[in-house]
């Protein structure tokens, strides 16, 4: 069930836990903790089965894995899974226990917010383990919500994605199409704006896009019309998946930048966006300003220069990322995959001696 599971990759630990009194049901998995303790979200969702769960939080935590080992931080990659769903199930009970499930792991899991759990909810968990991020800190540069410092990150790796690309950093006059303007989307909506990014918008939700509309003259194209519309650049910054055999054939766009997890539906769709000449910017490269500023909320040293320098360091990867891709002929999401399980490989071999 776990160890067949199409997902399994030789995770180090995956925990079930459960508590009937206050209704919580979930997993843990460590996938490494190679590189220090493992640091990823914590995802309320109602799945239908358990296989579901289990498949998520596998493929979640391996993730985190990667974003935290090309972000450079000394943390590994977990992630914890709620079984439930988060509108009506969740309780101040239901968060408790989860922080005393946290908690017994004594520290080689620290959790922080995903999808379903709140800044709010992270204080409830906070009152049970040290073992959490995204408390707001009164600096405010860092920790609490990390959407903010997620489109930060995005908005730098999308103009070293336009340098590659499109031969110019300079955003002033390009169009950028941003699926999804919801907490990172309105964010990243609101950097572009002031680069003078001309702004296409798509969402679910109207009140969302009206403020986009009204704050930065954003065009609405429809959810459909999304991946082929005629911009120079694609934000995917809702739902992952979106990169499929179906939607790459219509896009028009040079180049993907977005904050969404895997956004590829299937490895094979990186080397169809390279066949098609579209550069990809892996998504846990580019979208991992959030766990930037979380991670830092735990280090006494952090500062605003050197949570900025961390945020710089995304466009670096890219470049390195992207001479690989253009040199070696394989795509970005390939390499990328390559480095992060090379410095998690070196980092699991201990210093080298002599
Ligand atoms: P959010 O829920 O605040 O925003 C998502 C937006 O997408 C909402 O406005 C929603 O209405 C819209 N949406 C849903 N379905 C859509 C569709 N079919 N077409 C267009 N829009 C649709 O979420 P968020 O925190 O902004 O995260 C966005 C993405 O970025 C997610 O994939 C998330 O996993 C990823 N991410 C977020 C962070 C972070 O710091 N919040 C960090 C890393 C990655």
């Amino acid at each position: 069930m776990i160890f067949s599971a199409t997902d399994f990759d030789n995770h180090e630990m995956v925990i079930a836990f459960s508590d009937p009194a206050a209704r919580l049901k979930g997993f843990i998995a460590l996938h490494s903790t190679a590189l220090g303790p493992a640091f990823g979200g914590c995802r309320m969702w109602p799945y239908t089965d358990e296989p579901s769960a289990i498949r998520d939080v596998l493929r979640l935590s391996r993730g985190m894995s990667y974003k935290n080992a090309m972000a450079g931080l000394a943390y590994g990659g977990g992630k914890a899974v709620i079984i439930g769903d988060a509108r009506d199930d969740k309780t101040d009970a239901l968060l408790e226990a989860f922080g005393r499930a946290v908690d017994r792991l004594g520290g080689a899991y620290i959790t922080a917010e995903d999808v379903g759990i709140s800044v709010d909810d992270m204080r409830v968990i906070a009152g049970l383990t040290e073992h959490v991020g995204g408390i707001p800190q009164p600096d405010g540069y860092r920790g609490g919500d990390p959407s903010p410092v997620t489109a930060r990150g995005v908005f730098i790796g999308l103009s070293k994605t336009a340098e590659t690309a499109l031969g110019t950093p300079d955003l002033a006059g390009l169009t950028v199409a941003v699926q999804g303007v919801g907490s990172v989307g309105y964010n990243l909506c609101k950097l572009l704006h002031e680069a003078g990014a001309k702004l296409i918008v798509s969402d679910i939700s109207a009140t969302n896009l009206d403020r986009a509309v009204s704050e930065f003259g954003a065009t609405v194209v429809t959810p459909d019309a999304f991946n082929s519309v005629d911009a120079d650049i694609l934000a995917p910054c809702a739902l992952g998946g979106t990169l499929n055999k179906q939607s790459i054939p219509t896009i028009k766009a040079k180049a993907i930048a977005g904050a969404a997890n895997n956004q590829l539906a299937t490895e094979t769709d990186g080397d169809r966006l390279q066949a098609r000449g579209i550069l990809y910017a892996p998504d846990y490269v580019i979208n991992a300003g959030g766990i930037i500023s979380v991670t830092a909320e735990r280090d006494e040293r952090a500062t605003a220069a050197s949570v900025a320098n961390q945020l710089n360091g995304i466009a670096e990867r890219l470049t390195d990322i992207y001479t690989h891709s253009e040199t070696s002929g394989r795509p970005p999401h390939e390499v990328a995959d390559e480095m992060a399980r090379e410095i998690i490989r070196e980092a699991r071999a201990g210093p080298r001696q002599g």
